[in-house]
């Protein structure tokens, strides 16, 4: 068996080139390369596809999370409740906004964010909550839902992970008060670089962020606002309209994938993705849970399959984050979880006869 790699982009953009090239071209051609006719077709094909009433394209899915909290009002004082156990994102844009993120713990075998606990975490100075939908998986929102409107919370969600991710019947970004998308290259829908996305269903929301996005500028060289510079530019968003046509049969592939893995992997000594019928997964990553997860990685790493870690260290481990509140409870599910979490191939382009050896030499190594 050749090497299975964690991730191969090549593959994507192999079978795509033709329309990549395409999009170079389209641009070249132009020579028109910030805030022009693609970024305006993405922005308004997305948020169709989302059936959000506005999508602001910027820089990446960070700098989105950022514009987030801004229009959001969360600034110096503020604290903002976020999950543990997930990529640094969330709480690096809470303090870049000058405010406090506050950790919160994760449901044990979803991986999202735990209703209960961000109860436990919220103060006066509560401003804001971040949900993940973790690897795909999309966040308890009903639950979610109802403690942002109770303590008037505003809602993000986090949707790295989860482009086309529904939750009972609704594209996940368009249940939050903000729904942020980052397209680094190895997402569900990825750029050939850096972009991200706010999207909204407010009218003044959207165009607030537009606003801060582009330099606070209302008309050409009249600036409204203090803003800043997070654009998504022209060739990013020519290779997403390449692209977005393509996100819903990628995630059915994803789907057939790990069906493949939870119908293969060794019980009980995997602990497979929790999975309701209502909010589907769409398998970012295909994350289990082993009780000697490195021995396991170098089992599969010595055939070749690359495996990876998500995330090895909770965000309060480390030293930038560390002096922030947590739930006060602990955050035990996350603390017992990071060291037996292992990330097996999940891209779209595998063959059906790759995921059989991951999941022929994965039995092996567990049994
Ligand atoms: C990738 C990612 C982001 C944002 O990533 P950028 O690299 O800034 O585009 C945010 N949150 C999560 C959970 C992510 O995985």
């Amino acid at each position: 068996m050749t090497p299975i790699p964690f991730s191969d982009l090549s593959r994507q953009h192999d079978a795509l080139s033709e329309q990549l090239k395409d999009a170079w071209e389209r641009v070249l051609e132009k020579s028109w390369f910030i805030l022009g006719e693609e970024v305006r077709q993405f922005e308004a094909s997305f948020a169709f596809y989302l059936g959000v009433g506005h999508c602001i394209s910027c820089g990446n899915g960070t700098d989105a999370l950022e514009l987030a909290l801004e229009a959001a009002d969360v600034g110096a004082g503020a604290e903002v409740v976020v999950p543990a156990n997930t990529w640094v994102s969330v709480a690096e844009a809470v303090l870049r906004r000058g405010a406090v993120p506050v950790f919160a713990d994760s449901l044990a075998g979803e991986y999202t964010i735990a209703p209960e606990s961000v109860i436990r975490c919220l103060s006066p100075k509560t401003k804001a909550l971040i949900v993940v939908h973790q690897y795909g998986s999309p966040a308890r929102m009903d639950e979610l839902i109802s403690i942002a409107k109770t303590h008037r919370l505003m809602l993000i969600e986090d949707c790295a992970h989860a482009h086309g991710a529904e939750y009972a019947g609704k594209k996940v970004g368009s249940l939050g008060d903000f729904g942020c998308f980052s397209f680094y290259p190895t997402k569900n829908l990825g750029c050939l670089g850096d972009g991200g996305a706010v999207v909204t269903n407010s009218n003044d929301k959207a165009e607030q962020i537009r606003l801060i996005a582009n330099h606070g500028q209302l008309g050409r060289n009249i600036h409204g606002t203090a803003g800043r510079n997070s654009r998504l530019d022209e060739l990013q968003a020519a290779f997403l309209n390449a692209k977005l046509s393509y996100l819903g049969q990628w995630n059915q592939r994803r789907r057939e994938i790990a069906a493949m893995y939870m119908s293969g992997l060794d019980r009980p000594a995997a602990i497979l993705p929790e999975q309701t019928a209502y909010a589907p997964s769409v398998f970012h990553q295909f994350v289990v849970q082993v009780a000697n997860r490195d021995a396991v990685a170098n089992h599969l790493r010595k055939h070749g399959i690359g495996t990876a870690v998500h995330y090895p260290s909770l965000i309060p481990d480390m030293a930038p984050y560390a002096p922030y509140r947590k739930d006060p409870a602990g955050l035990a599910i996350s603390e017992k979880e990071k060291v037996r979490l292992l990330s097996l191939p999940v891209f779209p382009e595998l063959a059906n006869k790759e995921v059989e050896y991951v999941v022929k030499i994965f039995n092996e190594a567990v049994s």
